[in-house]
């Protein structure tokens, strides 16, 4: 028998969460952020399920050449433009388009060998403070690209929101009225929004919108769901008992000895862990399902395997499914108990799980 732990991906839900953005912001294009193998969902998969987008979004030059290599025809940006001179060849050649924030980037453009035209972004830093010109650059850098013949004469306008998940922000705000003033003086697509300004920001919308997170079903927005936003959890981590044993009171379970029974109680052994991507913070109290049940870990977690406690089960036997995060329990909820947030979770799956794909309502 192989490991029991594995991944289910519900490409259903994935095409749902699609429309949902389409009815949240009808009058945007999308571009489909499929960086980090899809937020662990799989970058080919998930690229081919959703190729009604207007275009893809990654974080590298590699996953570019993946998705053109696997036929993917539309659009790919890659939102951290080029990390070195050598990557243009492939640029040009695989008709990538680039988002530019630095000015070594424009330098590195110039002195490509390129003979065709670049579709670029300039992204402007309206105060995330990580990637991006200033404002105050802006005119010089669109003076700047406008006059090389290496740059398509179409320039498209981003910024990055930095704290859309909360909807009471000011500096959203803040953000949206900087990027409209900076804009207002160009012309250009312009794109600003990732899930959470999707969900909580509509102003954010215009052109084209940027959806990572919600594509996967998954909430952005601190102390909700995704059953709040009408979204479905697309990936499902799971596996099986692999043992159950009776545990004498005051004894501790797993490693560390950090927790200790209250009675001689039933315990039960899954068989997942931290070499799977489960988080190691998410010990005692964490919930996780048992042939759908809602339990409690307790211990910490393990490499390959998690101790559960089963003493709300009536019956159960080794082989019983477990649900660690997905359709039943929110990997929101699972974020929240390892002291982290879900994109780290779902985008640290391990590729040694088993994936199991299927396509049901
Ligand atoms: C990752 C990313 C997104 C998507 O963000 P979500 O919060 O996952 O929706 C959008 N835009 C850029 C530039 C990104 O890097």
């Amino acid at each position: 028998m192989t490991r029991p732990a594995q991944v289910v991906i519900n490409l259903a839900a994935l095409r749902y969460n699609y429309s949902r953005v389409c009815s949240l912001a009808p009058n945007s294009k999308i571009i489909s952020v499929v960086k980090a193998d899809a937020y662990g969902h799989g970058l080919i998969r998930v690229a081919r399920e959703l190729n009604q987008s207007y275009a893809f979004g990654v974080a590298c030059i590699d996953e570019a050449r993946e998705l053109r290599e696997a036929g993917i025809d539309k659009p790919i940006i890659l939102l951290e433009g080029a990390y070195s001179p050598a990557e243009f060849s492939d640029i040009e050649k695989m008709n990538f388009e680039i988002v530019i924030h630095h000015h070594d980037q424009i330098k590195m453009i110039e002195q490509s060998s390129i003979s065709v035209p670049i579709k670029t972004w300039i992204k402007i830093d309206t105060g995330m403070h990580r990637l991006g010109f200033f404002p105050t650059e802006l005119e010089m850098v669109r003076n700047r690209l406008r006059d090389s013949s290496k740059i398509h004469p179409d320039v498209a306008f981003m910024t990055h929101l930095a704290d859309a998940s909360d909807p009471d922000s000011n500096k959203t705000i803040n953000q949206l009225e900087i990027f409209n003033k900076v804009c207002a003086a160009v012309s250009g697509k312009r794109s600003i929004a990732n899930s959470a300004g999707i969900l909580a920001w509509p102003d954010t919308h215009v052109d084209i919108v940027r959806p990572g997170l919600m594509l996967y079903g998954i909430s952005p927005i601190e102390n909700k769901t995704a059953s709040d936003h009408d979204l479905k959890p697309v990936m499902t981590l799971q596996s099986k008992l692999i043992s159950i044993k009776t545990v004498r009171k005051g004894e501790s379970v797993g490693y560390g000895a950090d927790w200790y029974c209250p009675e001689t109680m039933p315990v039960g052994i899954v068989a997942a862990g931290y070499g799977d991507g489960f988080p190691r913070h998410a010990s005692s109290g964490t919930p996780i399902l048992i042939n759908g049940k809602l339990c409690q870990i307790i211990g910490n977690p393990s490499m390959d395997m998690i101790t559960v406690d089963l003493r709300k089960l009536d019956t159960v036997n080794i082989g019983d499914t477990v649900e660690l995060w997905g359709n039943g329990l929110p990997v929101e909820q699972i974020a929240k108990h390892a002291g982290t947030i879900p994109y780290e979770l779902v985008s640290g799956v391990h590729k040694r799980l088993q994936v199991i794909v299927h396509d049901q309502d």
